[in-house]
């Protein structure tokens, strides 16, 4: 393997001036219809060329046998800063995201206080700047103080770097509210994501509503709880040309409407997180608490119309709703413990496993979701590597066994069902701006890739 310069190794110093190539591995960039084994080229926080024949490069990385593709984006993920530095900091999140492939993410607002003012999203762009690790764009409260009456200052929201605006953690209830902010957010050509639940029909409920629950006696939420929030608030995106975003969607029902909405026009879109494609209510027999999260796991049935969404296309991203929570929290009583369950460090293994190695979606078709379509709907310049487009780049090792150990994560939260899994794929390195911020097991120029036998 080629190597040359130096420098690499000495994370957080200058590289304004340092160029990296990116050698031998299999390049993805969807936003370009690119998928072949070539050399990528990185120079002062841009992405030069793809191609061969650079070899003036102060900094060599070794990619042959992984796949080499633009920084994937999470549009969903809890940062829990202020308010709830026990479970995570911007810093903790945004370095898990690194160690899981995402050179950004947007966080949401159900912060303590919330992120509904214009100085409150300017402190997550300052902290996250401080971090230095992923890029973390903070997305808008939708109502003031998350309380679902008075519309926040959208526009001052905007200024301050929000991407988008959500209430997550609990859905816009009223539908006049949701009617408003679609209205609103158009003008700045901003989406409203959403938490879909009829709140009235999930009170005091831990997992899906069905067979499951009434057998173990738990609470339940019922599927319809979610879609009929889906059915209103498509219609309202329809009538007042707002754009839409489907936060985690869970149901066969929900898949179907946005399918529907989709087909008319409407301007929605849907995200579906790992957990919701990869597990179904049957794990609360375990009683465990790592299995509960809002939307709840849901059937079978569901399950496979949401990997079905995620072929056809009605559902356009792939997203973690990472939701850490610090381990006495997880370990109270089931109907006490909170939803949500950490997520970044597991979606590329998870992904593979359960989308990649059935045949479900294929690798360029899974980038896609991580990329050019997050871009899209947070309206970033990124998910690309065009030449002069931000040097983010995640290299991917598709095929080296390796077991979930949440013990080594980079979050301070451990909430993950996937703990002991046998999976095959994984985040290798992550670049920001230029910069190797993340490799796997070690320093930035001392562990690429492993030659091929
Ligand atoms: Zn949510
Ligand atoms: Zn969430």
């Amino acid at each position: 393997m080629v190597r040359t310069g130096t420098t690499a190794g000495h994370i957080g110093e200058t590289r304004d001036v340092e160029t990296i190539q990116i050698s031998g591995g299999r390049v993805i960039d969807p936003s370009q219809g690119i998928d072949r084994i070539s050399d990528v080229v990185l120079g002062r926080g841009r992405v030069l060329a793809i191609g061969e024949g650079y070899e003036e490069a102060d900094v060599v990385v070794d990619a042959r046998g992984m796949i080499v593709c633009p920084g994937l984006i999470d549009v969903h993920v809890h940062l829990r800063e202020p308010g709830n530095e026990e479970d995570e900091t911007i810093a903790t999140g945004a370095r898990a995201a690194l160690a899981g492939g995402c050179t950004s993410v947007a966080c949401m607002p159900n912060t303590r206080p919330s992120i509904d003012s214009q100085g409150a999203a300017e402190f997550v762009v300052l902290q996250a700047q401080r971090a230095r690790q992923a890029n973390v764009y903070p997305v808008g409260a939708v109502s003031k103080g998350r309380e679902g009456h008075e519309l926040a200052e959208l526009g001052a929201l905007v200024a301050g770097g929000a991407v988008a605006f959500t209430d997550d953690g609990a859905p816009v209830a009223s539908a006049s509210l949701m009617r408003r902010a679609l209205q609103y957010a158009k003008m700045f050509d901003r989406c409203i994501m959403q938490h879909c639940q009829v709140m009235e029909l999930t009170l005091g409920g831990v997992m899906n509503e069905g067979f499951e629950s009434m057998k173990l006696g738990l609470g339940g939420m019922p599927g319809a709880a979610e879609d009929i929030m889906v059915a209103r608030d498509i219609r309202l995106a329809e009538i007042t040309g707002g754009r839409l975003h489907i936060q985690h969607i869970s149901t066969e029902r929900a898949v179907e409407l946005v399918a529907e909405g989709k087909r008319r026009g409407v301007d929605v879109t849907a995200e579906a997180c790992p957990h919701h494609f990869t597990l179904t209510d049957e794990r609360l027999r375990t009683f465990d608490s790592n299995y509960k999260m809002n939307p709840p796991l849901r059937t079978r049935a569901d399950v496979d119309a949401v990997i079905g969404g995620l072929r056809d296309g009605t559902i356009d991203l792939l997203a973690t709703d990472h939701a850490p929570h610090s381990r006495e929290k997880k370990m109270r009583e089931l109907d006490q413990a909170p939803f949500g369950i950490v997520g970044l460090e597991t979606l590329i293994p998870i992904i593979a496993l359960a989308l990649i190695e059935p045949g479900h979606l294929t690798w360029p078709e899974v980038i896609r979701k991580l990329t050019v379509e997050p871009a899209r709907l947070l309206g970033l310049p990124k998910g690309t590597l065009r030449p002069g487009a931000d040097a983010d780049v995640t290299i991917i090792d598709p095929d080296s066994p390796w077991t979930v150990d949440p013990a080594a994560f980079h979050s301070k939260s451990r909430n993950t069902p996937y703990g002991g899994w046998p999976v095959r794929a994984r985040a290798h390195t992550a670049i920001v701006a230029g910069e190797i911020r993340y490799t796997l097991g070690g320093k930035a120029h001392e562990s690429g890739a492993t030659p091929a036998p």
